[in-house]
């Protein structure tokens, strides 16, 4: 029923501001109605420590937001006080299609135990259930009763099968959709790539706002196609300070430090920043290392090859 994502790259946040702007997004999401929410954010990595986590904690509750957010505070193996310089959290506020409202149905939902690969959906699958019988003849183990649960577990199966470890995230999420019916916003995130979120969308809403301290280089983005080069699109520049720096993102102290919101409705980000761009159905909206690109499968007559950083009003 409600997305709400949030990434900082090389911005310092405490986990509790983390944990605040997620909650913050899903409270503005309420209104729309829901019966559960959860998130999932980095946790301390195998050595204890917080940052550059590479294991995913992922906290639901049936009930209200106030209610996560109640025992977000109680997670005493999460150092609230723990500074994340580059992080993807991502937050469900869930509205039961297939399922009955509780914990272990609420979103996000995901691959393995380990949490691999962690999915917030809103929308239906509606072949879910063939795709189901496949992966649990395949050997995958389901807990939820959800439609939603196939997304994570596929993506896990067409991770275990990849054909080289040079994968990369939105390659994945692009072999994923085409098998997908129904409608979906999609946000994925992995502890494969940590720091990094893909985005899709087909029949129901999703945008993505753009928050930065310098000026955006690139307000339209350039589509690009699975077959195409994959070129980074929104990288921010200096321009005023640094005239003669011909690559800011490789310069030392440049300060690339980007903020971006993912969100089911606009109501979401606009406390954050006006500046959004609205994904079209199946766009894959990636953010690797900073830097956001959209990619398509296939290209078809009358594509926009460009998405517009919009100034919301
Ligand atoms: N169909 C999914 C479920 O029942 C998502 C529902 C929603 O959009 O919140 O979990």
């Amino acid at each position: 029923c409600g997305i709400f994502a949030y990434l900082n790259y090389q911005v310092p946040r405490t986990r509790r501001e983390v944990f605040e702007t997620l909650v913050k997004g899903l409270q503005r999401l309420e209104y729309r109605g829901y019966d559960s929410a959860g998130i999932a954010v980095d946790g301390p990595d195998k050595s204890g420590t917080d940052i550059n986590s590479h294991t995913i904690c992922l906290i639901k509750k049936a009930g209200k937001v106030k209610a996560l957010d109640e025992e977000l505070h109680k997670k005493d193996t999460l150092d609230l006080e723990a500074k994340l310089y580059t992080h993807f959290g991502i937050a469900h506020t869930r509205w039961a299609t297939h399922g009955e409202p509780s914990a272990v149905n609420s979103h996000p939902h995901r691959s393995d135990k380990e949490n691999e690969f962690v999915v917030i959906h809103n929308g239906i699958i509606t072949n879910y259930k063939e795709l189901k019988e496949y992966l649990i003849a395949k050997g995958y183990e389901f807990e939820s009763e959800t439609d939603t649960e196939v997304i994570p577990k596929l993506i896990k199966y067409v991770y275990d099968n990849r054909e080289n470890d040079n994968v990369t995230f939105s390659t994945l999420v692009e072999r994923v959709i085409p098998q997908l019916e129904g409608a979906f916003a999609l946000v994925f995130k992995s502890c494969h790539f940590p720091g990094d979120a893909v985005s899709t969308r087909r029949g129901s809403p999703l945008l993505i706002g753009v928050r930065s301290e310098h000026e955006l280089s690139t307000v339209d983005i350039p589509v690009q196609y699975n077959n195409g080069p994959l070129k980074e699109v929104v990288q921010e520049r200096n321009s005023h300070n640094r005239p003669d720096c011909s690559d800011p993102i490789d310069s030392e102290g440049d300060g690339r430090a980007v903020e971006y919101y993912f969100a089911s409705d606009a109501s979401a980000i606009i406390e954050h920043t006006n500046k959004v761009l609205y994904l079209e159905d199946n766009d894959i909206a990636a953010v690797t290392e900073g830097k956001l690109s959209i990619h398509r499968l296939n290209r078809q007559a009358g594509d926009d090859p460009v998405r517009a950083i919009q100034t919301l009003q």
